[in-house]
Parts: structure tokens; sequence; C-alpha cells
């Protein structure tokens, strides 16, 4: 059993909560972020007895007192799972800035907030895992998606150069792409394309969360200390390189 300190942002709901859970379960003291569903949060800590922090992974000081607090309360952070992302599918010629900056913001500038609190702390103490959740999107382009694939693929070169940044002080970075998984997020998806989807994948069906709380508890382990700027892609086959 571990006993050591993961944070999961966005771990309310989704891939996010599953992989919450797993690290509990694997013996990690384990606390999570959300934004603003409070009926999710409370009914994921009544549920897992997890401990629910929330402020918004887009605003660079919600998050520095928010790390601070989870700090203070339960001890240096040593697993850090990127992982509260949002969609607001547009085609370019229709998106807005606002759109636009929301989906950068959220998704890839995130993962600068929480990282610049937390990676300095990791590196003095020679052990750190930093686990962002990118998207297979972000590997192959989707339409409606620029804001959205441009921020999943900025969090694989963030993920790279903190991965040679860590090496030779114990804090190894990688990104899990997912492809398409069983969550609320795939409720902005019309119905129709989600067929289209299905069919291309070649397992035949929509990923689970626990098959990516799976691959998160594998980086985040003692003995994934060799594997650092991989991209682990978890997509039933949908996209191969
Ligand atoms: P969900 O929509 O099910 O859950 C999103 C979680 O992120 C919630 O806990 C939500 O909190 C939180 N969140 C959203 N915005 C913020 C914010 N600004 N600050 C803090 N927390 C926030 O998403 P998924 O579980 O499906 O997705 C999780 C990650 O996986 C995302 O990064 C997504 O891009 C990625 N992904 C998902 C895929 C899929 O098919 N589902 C495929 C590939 C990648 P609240 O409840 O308060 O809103």
């Amino acid at each position: 059993m571990s006993g050591r300190v993961a944070v999961v942002t966005g771990g309310t709901r989704g891939i996010g909560a599953a992989s919450a859970d797993a690290l509990r379960q694997q013996g990690y003291r384990v606390a999570v972020t959300y934004n603003s569903n409070e009926q999710a949060a409370q009914a994921f800590t009544s549920r897992t007895g997890i401990p629910a922090f929330r402020f918004d992974a887009a605003s660079a000081e919600q998050c520095a007192a928010g790390v601070q607090k989870i700090v203070d309360s339960m001890g240096p952070i040593e697993v850090l799972v990127n992982n509260a992302g949002i969609t607001r599918d547009a085609m370019l010629h229709k998106m807005t800035h606002d759109q636009w900056n929301e989906v950068i913001q959220t998704n890839l500038s995130s993962c600068f907030n929480l990282c610049v609190g937390v990676v300095g702390p990791m590196r003095d103490r020679g052990f750190g895992r930093i686990i962002n959740i990118g998207s297979i999107n972000g590997q192959t382009g989707q339409l409606g998606q620029t804001a959205y694939a441009a921020a999943k693929a900025g969090m694989h070169g963030f993920t790279l150069a903190l991965a040679r940044e860590g090496a030779s002080r114990g804090v190894t970075a990688n990104l899990i792409a997912p492809g398409y998984i069983d969550t609320e997020l795939l409720h902005a998806v019309p119905p129709e394309e989600l067929v289209k989807i299905r069919a291309r994948i070649p397992v035949g069906r929509l990923g689970r969360s626990e098959e990516i709380a799976r691959a998160v508890t594998f980086l985040a382990s003692d003995r994934a200390g060799f594997i650092t700027g991989s991209t682990l892609t978890v997509n039933g086959g949908q996209h191969m390189y």
C-alpha cells in the first residue's frame, strides 16, 4: 500500500472519479478537485470518503490557493493527475474567442496552474508522478474541436518538456490519450455521430472510465519510475501508430 498523497483534478465525475477511487483502493491518500457541480462532489465524497476541493483549474490564483489548502490538510502532493477538462465544440469559423479561451485555459493552462506549485517540492523530495489526461482527438484532430485538439496536443508537448526537466530528480511526466470513454462529457456529442464513432472502434464499444483508471494507477506506481515522456493510448484500437 502506497500511502502517498495523490490529487486528481476534475475527480468528482467520469474518468477522474474512477481514477481517484482506483488510487484510493491502492492505498493512496487521495484528494480530488472540481469546478461547480456541488451535487456530484457531495455524492462522490459520501461514496468514497475522498475529500473534494472546489476551485477552478483554469484560474492560476484559485489553483495556487487550492494546492496550498490540499497540502496543508494532507501533506506534500506526490502524484498529480491533470484530468479536468471540457469541450465547447464549434467549427472554427463559428467559434467564439470565449469558447477558444475557455477550452485552452481549462484543458491546457490548468496543467501549468497545478504543476507550478507542485513540481518544485516533488523535485526537492526526489519523487513525483505527473499524469496528464490528453485525448485521441489531440492526436488525430476532430471536427469542431480546433480548440480542444490544440489544448490536448499542447498537453503532449508540455508532458515531454516536463519529463525532461524532472527525469534526474525522480519526477516522471506521462500522458494518457483516451479514446471515446462513456462519461457525461460525451453527452455533448450528437447520438448519430456517436453511432459513427462507435463503428470506427475496432474493439466495438466505448471505453470505460475504469479502463483509464488502471492506466493511471500503473503510471502512478513506484514501479513505473523508468517510464517518462510516454504517451499511453487507451482507445480500443481506434488510432494506432
Ligand atoms: P466529465 O465531464 O465526466 O467530468 C469532468 C470533470 O472535470 C468534473 O469533475 C468537472 O467538475 C471537472 N472540471 C471541469 N472543468 C473544470 C475546471 N475548470 N476546474 C476544475 N474542474 C473542472 O469528463 P470526462 O471524465 O469524460 O473527462 C475527463 C478528462 O478526460 C478530460 O480532460 C477529457 O478531455 C478527457 N477525455 C475524455 C474522453 C471521453 O470520451 N470521455 C476522451 C478523451 C479524453 P464539475 O463536476 O464541477 O463540473
